[in-house]
């Protein structure tokens, strides 16, 4: 009992309140950040592999911040997600990619260009959620067809009835749907026969070392088939080369996206990419 008293004593270091201040702040600054515009989103061209064509973009949450500059989304989503911030924030996500995407179709008049959001656990599981995308589709007028949601392994692998419930309801009003990370959840395969996916994404980390001896090349050919068998398409992200995206196009892999390609840009360096290389 003793040793117990003590460590639990030990667990509040100053470290430790400086930590939960920090973290105070931060939450603070999040709420107000919304209020403000502080978040932008970024566009990634998704690209067709074989042809080289565009077929759309996904949009990457950045918060431009005047004391902290751009912070990436690995330092603030996390948090958000625990506070429950992040609904807020994914709605307003999920509102600004649309509108993007209509813009694009009229700009460029190529309205087939379709747009991915990341969705956290969080924000899936909110009971507003599907209400929220709706509202987001009938107020942007962008069809749900050209809307992919991008849900991690690890959410699906909680093998919810709700989860499975939500998943049908999106995909019966059109919207499509993709398991974004996959090859990270330790997965029993068998969830991508029971729940309605279009697309799978292959993690980064299995296309970086796919020229590798490491046998990832033969993984992805493995992956690539299997999708393909089960009827989903297939997209490779985080393709930073040329070799990389031959071996990808050799396997038939739908699409690819990463640095090769282009970085995530701002809305308007993503329109000025797309008057460049890509006129209808
Ligand atoms: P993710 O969904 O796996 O997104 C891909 C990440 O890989 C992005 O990092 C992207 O910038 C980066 N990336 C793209 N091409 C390459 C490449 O060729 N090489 C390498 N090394 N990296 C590449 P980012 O933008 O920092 O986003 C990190 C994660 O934050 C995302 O991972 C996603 O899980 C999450 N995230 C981003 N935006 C949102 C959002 O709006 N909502 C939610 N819930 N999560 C988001
Ligand atoms: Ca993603
Ligand atoms: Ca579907
Ligand atoms: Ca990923």
């Amino acid at each position: 009992a003793k040793h117990k008293g003590k460590s639990a004593y030990a667990r509040f270091t100053p470290e430790m309140t400086e930590v939960s201040h920090e973290r105070l702040q931060m939450e603070s600054h999040m709420r107000k950040a919304l209020e403000l515009g502080e978040f932008e989103l970024f566009y990634q061209p998704i690209i067709e592999t074989a042809s080289g064509r565009l077929i759309g973009a996904e949009a990457l949450l950045r918060w431009n911040n005047p004391a902290m500059g751009l912070v990436m989304p690995d330092r603030f989503i996390p948090l958000a997600e625990e506070t429950g911030l992040i609904i807020p924030i994914g709605e307003w996500v999920i509102r600004e990619a649309c509108q993007a995407a209509m813009t694009w179709h009229a700009v460029t008049g190529l309205d087939n260009l379709s747009i991915a959001v990341n969705v956290s656990p969080r924000q899936f599981r909110d009971p507003g959620f599907t209400d929220a995308v709706m509202r987001a589709l009938n107020t942007s007028g962008l069809r749900p067809e050209s809307l992919e949601l991008e849900i991690t392994e690890r959410l699906i692998l909680d093998n919810s009835i709700e989860t499975a419930d939500i998943l049908r309801q999106l995909d019966r009003s059109g919207i499509r749907l993709s398991v974004d990370d996959f090859g990270t959840g330790y997965s029993a395969l068998s969830y991508l026969k029971s729940y309605p996916f279009d697309t799978l994404k292959i993690d980064k980390s299995f296309i970086q070392d796919v020229l590798n001896e490491s046998g990832d090349a033969s993984l992805v050919r493995a992956i690539i088939n299997m999708a393909h068998s089960l009827g989903l398409t297939v997209i490779a992200e985080g393709v930073e080369q040329e070799a990389q995206s031959h071996f990808l196009k050799n396997e038939g892999c739908d699409y690819s996206q990463g640095y090769f390609y282009s970085r995530p840009l701002p809305e308007q360096d993503f329109m000025h990419w797309l008057e460049t290389n890509h006129r209808a």
